[in-house]
């Protein structure tokens, strides 16, 4: 064995501990992390003959990148829509790295992980009120679990004109419904060759609304006449956290031939909350569902689900078969998870997600939406009556998209400002042709002094301008 590693697994235990310490300094400082740093980057690290061995490669990190780490998983950084992670998701996550499992099948080799797997996704199916003739997988992200979905939809709908487009490729236009798509959805459109500009827009709502128009919905099936198509629907969108209406939808699912995909990437955890679990009503009635877990569920990246009605697995496994390699089984008689979503070799993605559920439950999820919600409200509240500053559109979950009253303009310069303070992150946006700025909750640690905080960093840069 090469010196460097009989040293470092001679070692282990003091190399973990070292790791052990630095992660829970982190974590302990992560109030006072900085949520932007800059950095200029030297010349880019040489291979070394012989190596500096563990300790030495850690060294070498922490002088060179740990500095510029961000604060991205603490309290105050609400740019995009970042989650956290919970210390039993962490904990899951570190033995999963640890187990170095590779998550593919269910029976005949002795891996556990797939069962694992499918136990994650009973919990989240139960989490979130779903019915049990949901399958589902751990993917990347919602970007990969869109593509998933979508790829299974286009199977669908290639098999109603009879072309099997798993084998034999896409031709022709495929329609496809949505009104404000995730940028993700439009690019797994482009991944999976239906093209990402070849989508039909329904119309939004009248009002200061982001949510499909249920009658202008009607009107474009109806210029469809008769051909099935594929319907993408939103249950929470980017800006402002608008939902389409699925009871509606459900019903017009019965009238029309569509596969109907729901991108719930954040919005689906509103299934948790008292008040705004209505907004998901219907959602059952979907062909498939995407939901992230490195947002609202605050495990480590990368990790998100998919759900996909039983009824489609066959068309699953024909889209993500590995079909000529006889090693691997036959993809349709033994279940293995590498035949039924993109990645073939897979980490124990399942773990930290298994992990968190088990530590908090129910009601510990319950409590970490609710505060999220609350949180957007109390920093809402401030934007309303406010001179200096307005609301885009209401808070209706848990984003708040706002700009700069009567100086739109401005809007970009004063986030930069605000972002450089360092103590907290937003992220630019448009909406509705006006520029404006966007904080997403999603974060389990995030309290009212953190809102405080920001409000006064707000006011400061303000008064400087
Ligand atoms: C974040 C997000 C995505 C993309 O998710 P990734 O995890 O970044 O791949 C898709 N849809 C919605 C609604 C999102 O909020």
């Amino acid at each position: 064995m090469y010196k460097q590693l009989q040293d470092d697994i001679n070692g282990i235990e003091s190399l973990f501990g070292k790791v052990k310490q630095q992660g829970i300094r982190f974590l302990q400082d992560i109030q006072h992390r900085p949520t932007t740093v800059k950095y200029t980057t030297g010349p880019s690290s040489k291979i070394s003959e012989e190596g500096i061995g563990a300790l030495g490669a850690l060294a070498r990190f922490n002088e060179q990148f740990e500095q510029a780490i961000v604060g991205s998983t603490g309290p105050r950084y609400w740019g995009f829509v970042t989650g956290g992670s919970t210390p039993a998701a962490i904990m899951g996550d570190w033995l999963a790295a640890v187990y170095d499992q590779n998550t593919q099948t269910i029976k005949g080799q002795g891996d556990i992980s797939a069962v694992i797997e499918k136990d994650a996704i009973a919990l989240l199916l139960e989490l979130f009120d779903l019915p049990a003739d949901f399958t589902g997988g751990f993917v990347t992200g919602a970007t990969m679990s869109n593509f998933t979905c979508l790829g299974v939809a286009r199977q669908w709908l290639g098999k109603k004109y009879g072309k099997d487009i798993a084998r034999e490729g896409v031709s022709g236009r495929l329609p496809v419904l949505t009104t404000t798509p995730h940028s993700s959805s439009l690019k797994s459109l482009s991944m999976l060759g239906m093209g990402s500009s070849n989508f039909i827009t329904v119309k939004t709502m009248e009002g200061n609304r982001e949510a499909m128009d249920m009658t202008d919905l009607e009107v474009k099936i109806n210029e469809l006449q008769g051909q099935p198509f594929i319907l993408i629907s939103s249950a929470a969108t980017v800006n402002t956290a608008d939902f389409d209406d699925f009871k509606t939808i459900s019903k017009l699912k019965e009238k029309y031939d569509c596969w109907w995909h729901i991108d719930a990437a954040f919005g689906g955890f509103a299934a948790l909350s008292k008040e705004h679990k209505h907004l998901l009503d219907g959602w059952a009635g979907a062909d498939s569902i995407t939901v992230d877990s490195h947002k609202w569920l605050n495990v480590p990246y990368e990790n998100a689900v998919f759900f996909v009605k039983e009824k489609h697995s066959h068309l699953q496994i024909e889209t993500f078969q590995n079909s000529n390699a006889p090693y691997l089984g036959n993809p349709l008689e033994n279940f293995n998870y590498l035949n039924f979503l993109p990645e073939n070799s897979r980490r124990l993605k399942a773990l930290p997600v298994w992990f968190t559920l088990m530590a908090y439950g129910r009601e510990g999820y319950r409590t970490i939406v609710e505060n999220s919600i609350a949180m957007a409200r109390q920093f809402g509240k401030y934007m309303e009556n406010n001179e200096r500053f307005e609301l885009l559109a209401p808070v209706r979950l848990n984003t708040v998209c706002f700009t700069l009253k009567g100086k739109e303009d401005l809007a970009g310069l004063f986030l930069s400002r605000l972002n450089d303070t360092q103590k907290v992150f937003m992220t630019p946006t448009i909406y509705k042709g006006r520029k404006g700025i966007r904080a997403a909750f999603v974060n389990w640690r995030t309290t009212e002094s953190d809102i405080k905080i920001a409000i006064d960093e707000m006011e400061k840069i303000y008064r400087s301008f």
